[in-house]
């Protein structure tokens, strides 16, 4: 490719409107647009890259017997009825109806496609295992659309689905499938870990997500520095703390005007943290739902939703939603209170196992003091479930070593699914006995976009993106510091010839823009090599070669650099993306 011919706009400004690296790069570099919220336009650069994180997709998918399709987009919704998603998936799904009125999804996922397609058709155990995949847009209406490519509403995502006959089967495909993710992100060039996730929406026994650690993410990850434990902070369970063993006090009733935060209560009773119980109100599918954990912990909101079973991810209750359950802001507690038809009570373990402490006396301007869980609760009618987070403070789950906490972008998840859509959906095969049995289920995505968008975010500077060979648009640029020198250009196009020959994915910038300027493109595209080819070429018969990662130079004589680009092992020679032909 020659890059007069490329469309690859590039910025001067730094876009005001960008909240991630990846995202002010992707469109300073010109490998984006965006359309609207959510929305974007991948350009050649982008999409030459996404073709080469597809390449080592299918390629891993094959190495494990996966084997791509191509399922529609739209889905009907009685698909989804079939397996209760339809009502449960809530706003997030993108609904339409045809001029008949029959309505359809733009697919969030495809578990209930996939199930389908398979169901009747394979029959017997002797079919198994299989393994299903696709490339495709997912559509979800986030409800908060952005990072770019990292949350979008419209988004590549690879989905693979098994089948299998047992437990046992399904959990070989699932570890397979582990594996062969961990290939596919290291061969991105990304720092992943694998990490305990929580099944969610999606349902099923047990899961794993594979976080990028970057700043920019939006996962917390905990993971210890001792052993191999790491699980997304959502569903981190700490430890049981040991009981206190105080004298229960008598509850009484203090004056706390204005004091609507226990912080500002404690300060005004002068009472540690530790010594009192905070309330958080939720709405999950208009259930009013009360979490409470100790004064000096965080509710996890995961839990609460596991704890209540509700179908979507809790959000904050509106003073309408606390009005309407009879609850004063900012000075609740469990005492004297019972659940109903649209409220929930969940307290936190830990808070069970408290005595004397301060918290809201449902009234205004008035908090008790001496509060005793097990004593002034309504203990038959509260869900008692352990919904704090874990935190630095708590030691390790599995060793009782130090933890730490990082930020994790989710790039893939693999799920254990069991039989969740093959009981709903009632799609079963005949076992070895002969007997019908529901399909042991496997579902796995890979966010095409974000893995891309996450490889940035862990390798940039200040002039512009490093790409991992493995995914660069280009692996090398030719440069002939003046394109309007036929000298240089002879030789800058002999070498371009003989890279493209040796499978060298390779651009030629033949513009005739100052050398400065395409300097500055290459560092901001972040081409992996750079090749110069200058006046001093032509006399010594030497170029400069240059490496993005960390910008040394050499110099190199013209008739042995792409040899040496080889044996510095600056692009591997297996690299399954080169021999390529990208568009
Ligand atoms: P998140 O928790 O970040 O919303 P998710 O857990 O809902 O994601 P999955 O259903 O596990 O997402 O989808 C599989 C993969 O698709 C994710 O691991 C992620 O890489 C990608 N993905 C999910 N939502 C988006 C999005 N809105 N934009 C881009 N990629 C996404
Ligand atoms: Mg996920």
């Amino acid at each position: 490719m020659l890059a007069s011919r490329l469309y690859a706009p590039t910025l001067r400004e730094m876009p005001s409107d960008a909240d991630v690296i990846s995202q002010q790069l992707m469109l300073r570099a010109g490998f984006v647009r965006k359309v609207a919220g959510g929305l974007y336009t991948y350009l050649p650069l982008a999409w030459r890259s996404i073709h080469k994180i597809n390449e080592i997709i299918r390629e891993e998918m094959e190495a494990i017997n996966s084997q791509e399709i191509m399922m529609p987009i739209l889905q009907p919704s009685e698909l989804w009825e079939e397996s209760g998603r339809w009502a449960a998936y809530g706003a997030e799904m993108m609904r339409i109806s045809d001029r008949h009125g029959r309505e359809y999804c733009l697919g969030p996922t495809h578990e209930e496609m996939v199930t389908n397609l398979v169901r009747g058709e394979v029959n017997s155990y002797r079919q198994l295992p299989l393994s299903l995949y696709q490339i495709q847009n997912k559509y979800r209406d986030e409800r908060r659309p952005r990072y770019g490519l990292m949350r979008s509403r419209e988004f590549i995502m690879k989905d693979a689905y098994s089948f299998d006959i047992d437990e046992e089967g399904m959990s070989k495909s699932f570890w397979d499938m582990y594996e062969a993710y961990s290939k596919i992100f290291k061969r991105c060039g990304l720092t992943c870990k694998p990490v305990e996730a929580d099944n969610g929406a999606i349902g099923g026994s047990g899961s794993f997500e594979f976080m990028a650690l970057a700043e920019s993410g939006e996962a917390d990850v905990i993971h210890c520095t001792t052993c191999d434990y790491a699980a997304n902070i959502e569903i981190g369970q700490p430890k049981a703390l040991e009981v206190d063993t105080e004298e229960a006090k008598a509850l009484e009733t203090v004056s706390t005007p204005d004091a609507k935060s226990i912080q500002a209560v404690a300060d005004m009773l002068e009472l540690p943290l530790e010594k009192t119980i905070k309330a958080v109100v939720y709405n999950i599918e208009g259930k009013v739902i009360l979490a409470i954990v100790r004064g000096d912990h965080e509710v996890n909101e995961i839990a609460v939703q596991r704890a209540v079973e509700g179908g979507i991810e809790p959000e904050m209750a509106t003073p309408e939603d606390l009005v309407r359950v009879g609850l004063t802001a900012g000075f609740i507690s469990p005492v004297g209170l019972s659940q109903t038809e649209e409220f929930a009570i969940v307290v936190d373990e830990t808070v069970m196992n408290l005595h004397n402490v301060c918290g809201g006396a449902n009234t205004i301007d008035a908090h008790y003091i001496n509060i005793n869980p097990n004593r002034d609760f309504n203990v038959d009618d509260i869900i008692v479930a352990p919904i704090r987070l874990i935190t630095l403070d708590d030691p390790c789950p599995k060793c009782d070593g130090q933890l730490r906490i990082d930020k994790g972008i989710e790039v893939g998840q693999v799920f254990k699914l069991g039989t969740k859509y093959s009981e709903s959906m009632n799609a079963t095969v005949l076992n070895q006995g002969g007997r019908p049995t529901p399909f042991q289920m496997g579902c796995y995505g890979i966010g095409v976009g974000r893995t891309l968008a996450a490889a940035i975010e862990q390798s940039y500077d200040e002039n512009g993106i490093i790409w991992p060979v493995a995914i660069a648009p280009f692996e090398v640029v030719i440069v002939p510091i003046n394109a309007k020198d036929e000298a240089l250009m002879e030789v800058s196009e002999r070498l371009y010839k003989e890279m493209k020959q040796t499978g060298i994915d390779v651009l030629l910038d033949d513009r005739k823009d100052r050398a400065g300027v395409k300097f500055k493109d290459a560092d901001l595209i972040g081409y992996p090599v750079r090749i110069t080819v200058s006046k001093n070429t032509i006399e010594s018969g030497e170029v400069e070669l240059r490496v993005r990662k960390d910008g040394s130079t050499s110099t190199v004589k013209i008739d042995e650099v792409t040899t040496s680009i080889y044996k510095q092992g600056l692009i591997p020679s297996d690299a399954a993306t080169s021999n390529k032909d990208y568009p």
